[in-house]
């Protein structure tokens, strides 16, 4: 297979050039550690409020996750609503699933507002049953989500699914008409331009090596260390997702980096794209070790996996993208002879809940683990936490407030993620028994 091992959606726009080698300011009210959705989104509304803000970005703008992801915007959590009742009761777990669903409406709204040319489409997405059992799990999860949280999906049976999809592997289907879908390199860049004509600074191939509290100071401060000098922040907002490194040891003890990767084939021939989605619907399967796949706007099957649980190097790449065709295949016998174009992988953040977190810690504000769930609520995340720093909502407007953050089970972990064979392993079984 000759294909790029670069994200398709790179190549589909300039990504603004972030401050590169201009100096720092000495002092300023909010840095933001890390130029993605979550960081983009809470600097866009803190320079609206008027705030000073500079963004340190390690790489360059929307280089994590944001840039290459699979551009589905989901309603829901990771975790089922039947987990969340269980864990957290109705109350919660019906705040939590309306900010799924704010979350999106989040995202058009800042689409609109800001005129960014992403393809933003309200397409809805299609969940496929794997199994029989998986099509039984699908209607009771329809009427939990109706009578708990006041949605409504549909289901799809097996006999009626040739209208969604042209596979003849699954069991059923259930749609989500809410559910969106964009072009995320395109979204990452408006909302950076966004930022910055309110008057963020985005500083790019910065890493903030070390935070440390400044006792000095009267107030809550911070003193940042980086390769450009020193600088001094009112507050933090750490906003580095999957990529969280040991400039901040406490949040990156509870975040668990997981990789996922993505192949995209050369254009289809519209009849072909039309026969294998017929609604162009954001399309994903009932395991744990999924699939996930759509057609771009310029007809390419975009097809992605956990086909490996590390995070992305070039031969993680180069074995995910023959384990991702083989999948690809099986799913869609028509695409035996579509060529690959494009293989990329990048890094999911999961918390040990699996669950969203958005807070404070050792003083510093915090929104990730949105466990391949981040475009909209990374988006709606950094701009409600951007509302709470600025003073202008409290600390309960953040629906996970208030929510534990369990770190791993007796502190076995640096950040580093010795188990994940273990855990890629345990996934496979449940998929086998499920
Ligand atoms: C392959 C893939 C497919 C996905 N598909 C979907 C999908 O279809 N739908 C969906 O909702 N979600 C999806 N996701 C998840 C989604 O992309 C992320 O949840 C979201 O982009 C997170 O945004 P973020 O801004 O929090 O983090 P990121 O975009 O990852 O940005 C974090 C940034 O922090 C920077 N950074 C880290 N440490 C430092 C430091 N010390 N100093 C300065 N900078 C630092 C990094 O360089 C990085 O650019 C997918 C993710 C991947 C990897």
């Amino acid at each position: 297979m000759a294909f790029k091992e670069k994200t398709y959606w790179q190549d589909t726009v300039t990504i603004p050039a972030g401050e590169a080698s201009a100096p720092l300011p000495e002092r300023i009210d909010v840095a933001v550690i890390g130029a993605g959705l979550t960081g983009l989104s809470a600097a866009r509304t803190l320079a609206q409020g008027g705030a000073s803000v500079a963004v340190l970005e390690a790489e360059t703008i929307g280089w994590g996750a944001s840039s290459r992801n699979g551009g589905m915007v989901l309603t829901g959590l990771k975790l089922p609503v039947s987990t969340l009742l269980a864990r957290y009761g109705s109350e919660v777990t019906r705040r939590l699933y309306a900010a799924s669903l704010a979350s999106i409406d989040c995202v058009e709204q800042i689409v609109r507002v800001e005129n960014i040319a992403c393809d933003f489409s309200r397409c809805g997405h299609l969940e496929v049953a794997c199994k029989p059992k998986h099509f039984d799990d699908f209607q009771r999860s329809a009427d939990l989500i109706a009578r708990e949280c006041n949605h409504a999906l549909r289901i799809v049976p097996k006999d009626k699914l040739r209208d969604e999809i042209g596979s003849g592997i699954y069991h059923g289907g259930l749609v989500d008409d809410a559910s969106a879908g964009l072009n995320p390199a395109r979204y990452v860049a408006g909302l950076a331009q966004a930022a910055r004509k309110v008057g963020a600074k985005i500083f790019e191939r910065l890493r903030a090596e070390k935070i440390e509290r400044d006792a000095q100071q009267s107030g809550p401060s911070f003193r940042l260390t980086t390769a450009r000098g020193p600088l001094w922040a009112s507050n933090v907002f750490v906003a580095t997702s999957g990529y969280t490194s040991a400039a901040t040891p406490a949040v990156r003890k509870k975040i668990i980096p997981i990789g996922s990767y993505i192949i995209a084939t050369e254009p289809l021939a519209e009849p072909l794209a039309r026969e294998l989605s017929p609604r162009n619907r954001m399309i994903f399967d009932s395991k744990n070790y999924l699939y996930y796949y759509r057609l771009t706007p310029d007809r390419r099957m975009l097809f992605g996996g956990r086909a490996r649980f590390f995070p992305e190097t070039p031969q993680s790449i180069r074995e995910s993208a023959g384990i991702l065709r083989r999948g690809m295949i099986e799913v869609y016998p028509q695409l035996r002879d579509a060529p690959i174009a494009y293989a990329w992988g990048g890094t999911l953040d999961f918390a040990f809940d699996i669950l969203p977190h958005a807070g404070q810690l050792e003083g510093m504000h915090y929104a990730l683990g949105y466990a391949g769930h981040g475009v909209a609520m990374a988006t709606y995340l950094g701009k409600i936490m951007a509302e709470v720093i600025a003073g202008c909502s409290p600390a309960e407007a953040n629906p996970f407030h208030g929510l534990p953050f369990p770190g791993a089970p007796l502190g076995l972990y640096d950040g580093r993620p010795w188990f994940l064979p273990f855990a890629g392993a345990w996934y496979k079984f449940l998929d086998w028994i499920s």
